[in-house]
C-alpha cells in the first residue's frame, strides 16, 4: 500500500472526513484491522484564509508548496490538497515535487463522466466558482459545461462556507439557501451538481437534490485509496 500524503486543516472539520473516510474505504478493502498510510501536513487556516481574501495567490502557493516538499520527504507517495480552493496552485505544486499530485477535479470530472452528464452546476468559494482553475479545467480538459450561481448567490455559498461550515457550524437556514441556490442552477440546465468545496458535503447530501450531487471529499478520497492500493 503507498503512503497517502494530505495537505489538510483547510479546513480542519473537511480533512476530519478525509481522515474517516480514507481509513474506512482501506478497511472495506483490505478487511480486519487494516487502515489506511498516510501523512498530514495541517496548516493554520487562519492564516492562509487572511492571505486567500488579500489574493496573495505567491505567498499561498509558496505555503502549499513546502508543505507538498514535507509530505514528500516524509515518505508520502501521492499527495492531496484536501480542498477544492487551493488547486488554484496545483500545477506549481506539482511541478515541485516527484510524486503525483491527484486532483481533485479530475477524479471529480471522471465521475461525472462516468453519469453521462454534460453540464453541471458548480458550488464552492468564490475563489472556485469565479476563476478559471476548476471550472476551466473541467470544461477544457474533460468537455464538461460549467453553471455557477449569480453574483447575489455567490456571495452567499462563500460566506456561509467560511463563516459557519469551516467553523463547524451546519444550519437548517443555511442547508436551504443552498437548496434554492441548487434549484436555480438545475433550472438553467445543470443536470448535476459539484459540490466543490470539502466542507459542503457536511451540509448538502444527495437525499436533498433531485439531480446527482459529486461530493468531492468523497470523490477525492476514493481516487487517493484506488491509487494507494492500486486496484
Ligand atoms: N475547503 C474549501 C474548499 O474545498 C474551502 C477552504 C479553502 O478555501 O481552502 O475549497
Amino acid at each position: 500500500m503507498k503512503t497517502i500524503g494530505m495537505i489538510g486543516g483547510m479546513s480542519w472539520e473537511s480533512s476530519l472526513e478525509y481522515y474517516r473516510l480514507i481509513n474506512k474505504m482501506v478497511k472495506e478493502e483490505l478487511g480486519g484491522l487494516h487502515s489506511a498510510k498516510t501523512l498530514m501536513y495541517s496548516v493554520d487556516f487562519g492564516e492562509i484564509e487572511v492571505l486567500q481574501h488579500k489574493e496573495e495567490w505567491k505567498k499561498l502557493t509558496d505555503i502549499m508548496i513546502d508543505a507538498a516538499r514535507r509530505l514528500e520527504k516524509g515518505g508520502s507517495e501521492l499527495l492531496l490538497i484536501c480542498t477544492n480552493t487551493m488547486h488554484k496552485m496545483a500545477d506549481e505544486v506539482e511541478a515541485s515535487i516527484g510524486i503525483p499530485l491527484l486532483h481533485i477535479a479530475d477524479a471529480v470530472a471522471v465521475s461525472i463522466k462516468k453519469q453521462n452528464l454534460k453540464k453541471v452546476g458548480l458550488l464552492g468559494t468564490r475563489f472556485t466558482m469565479e476563476q478559471e482553475f476548476y471550472k476551466g479545467r473541467l470544461n477544457d480538459l474533460h468537455g464538461i459545461e460549467v453553471v455557477v450561481p449569480c453574483d447575489e448567490d455567490m456571495d452567499a455559498v462563500h460566506n456561509i462556507i467560511y463563516n459557519e461550515l469551516c467553523q463547524g457550524a451546519l444550519t437548517a437556514e443555511s442547508r436551504a439557501r443552498y437548496l434554492e441556490i441548487i434549484e436555480k442552477l438545475i433550472a438553467s440546465g445543470a443536470e448535476g451538481i459539484v459540490l466543490g468545496c470539502t466542507e459542503i458535503p457536511m451540509l448538502i447530501k444527495q437525499e436533498h437534490v433531485d439531480v446527482p450531487v459529486f461530493d468531492t471529499t468523497l470523490i477525492h478520497a476514493e481516487a487517493a485509496v484506488r491509487e494507494a492500493l492500486n486496484t
